[in-house]
């Protein structure tokens, strides 16, 4: 019936539990609010389960333990081990074993989560297929982590209390029996659902949807849309450049909790040694990434430089003007990234300045291609 799916190989019990928990949480949630009215406490419960279990993903599994952007101290290890564990996404170990493996494969076909697939295929459908066993060579640091090699033996058991009993327990001592099912239907199943699908979203559609200012090379995108549901991981083409960064919004305005809540565990002695990429290396890969783009623009018009007298003579020119400074910035700044040179505030801004300016005459040149191509 279905040829091209090799069943064989299905996960029975973790598909299973996928496709149980989303269908229990979209026909429960509504059934449990119009049945017994909405309130207040129990979408509490959920925004607090989900916040502590999302952010033990974004903040714990990922920027910590698969990437090691910061050192941590026991309460905050244990904390996002044991809400991690509550999201049901795998252990720690599991999880940064298959990412640090979509990071080294991106797109190709020893990314776990592989994009040119499928978008369903990213998003969720990998996981349908057994994964088992895994080499688990790739983590042999966490491997010494005792907590961490705690957490990947009982992580289901763990999932279970932290994730389902606790907000049971939670809804009972509120409202009895009505609020130990508000717990467990909506602070439980709901809420991991949400969170499984906030993950998920990263490998699908951050891999689909937004920018790509500092490398094209790659299908990993920025979107700020992304980050809203995502504690700030929507900023995934910056995250693929520069992934041991314990930001992923980089800029001040972009939305990033994550980040901003690692930067407040620093300020209490929780965490240290946060990794930053310099300056120098930021600017150096968008004006590299805008310089590519704009030298494929010239080849693609070079025929406007014949055409005397005319708007697409002197955006041509101007865009060549524009790609010889960029060439410029490109070997001063690379020297000082090389060199390990702080430059200036004024020189930075200037570089950001006329990258910006490349990315306007661009999309200028574009317009007019489309102009006169009708
Ligand atoms: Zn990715
Ligand atoms: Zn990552």
């Amino acid at each position: 019936m279905f040829p091209n799916i090799p069943f064989d190989r299905v996960n029975w019990f973790t598909s299973g539990f996928l496709v149980i928990t989303f269908f229990a949480a979209v026909i429960g949630t509504p059934i449990y609010f119009v049945y017994f009215g909405i309130d207040p406490v129990i979408i509490g419960l959920f925004a607090t389960m989900f916040v502590a279990s999302g952010m033990s993903i974004t903040l714990g599994y990922h920027r910590l333990f698969a990437h090691k952007a910061f050192k941590a101290k026991k309460p905050v290890k244990i904390f996002t081990l044991l809400f991690g564990a509550a999201a049901f996404e795998d252990s720690a170990l599991d999880w940064a074993s298959d990412h640090r493996n979509h990071h080294k494969h991106v797109d190709g076909d020893e990314d776990p989560y592989d994009i040119s697939k499928g978008f369903f295929w990213a998003h969720m459908g990998w996981i349908f297929f057994k994964l088992y066993p895994r080499e688990l060579d790739n983590v042999n640091d966490l491997k010494k982590d005792t907590l961490v090699m705690w957490q990947h033996k009982h992580h289901r058991l763990l999932g279970m209390l932290v994730g389902i009993v606790l907000p049971t327990l939670i809804g009972a001592l509120y409202n009895g029996w009505v609020g130990a099912l508000g717990g467990f239907i909506v602070g439980g199943v709901a809420r991991l659902v949400a969170v499984q699908h906030s993950t998920f979203l990263i490998n699908s559609l951050c891999h689909t949807m937004g920018k790509r200012p500092y490398d094209s090379g790659t299908s990993a995108r920025d979107h700020w849309f992304m980050a809203i549901f995502t504690f700030g991981e929507g900023y995934h083409n910056y995250h693929h450049s520069f992934q041991h960064d314990y930001r992923n919004g980089v800029k001040p305005w972009q939305w990033d909790p994550t980040k901003w809540a690692i930067w407040t565990l620093e300020k209490l002695g929780l965490v240290s040694h946060l990794r930053r990429v310099s300056e120098e290396k930021i600017v150096l890969a968008e004006l590299r990434e805008i310089k590519n783009q704009t030298e494929a623009q010239i080849v693609d018009n070079q025929g406007w430089k014949l055409i005397t007298c005319s708007t697409r003579q002197e955006a041509y020119e101007k865009l060549v003007e524009i790609s010889h400074q960029l060439a410029e910035g490109y070997h001063e700044l690379e020297k000082a990234v090389g060199d390990r040179i702080n430059m200036s505030r004024e020189n930075l801004a200037y570089w950001r300045d006329q990258t910006a300016r490349a990315a306007e005459q661009i999309t200028a040149m574009r317009h007019l291609q489309a102009t006169f191509a009708v």
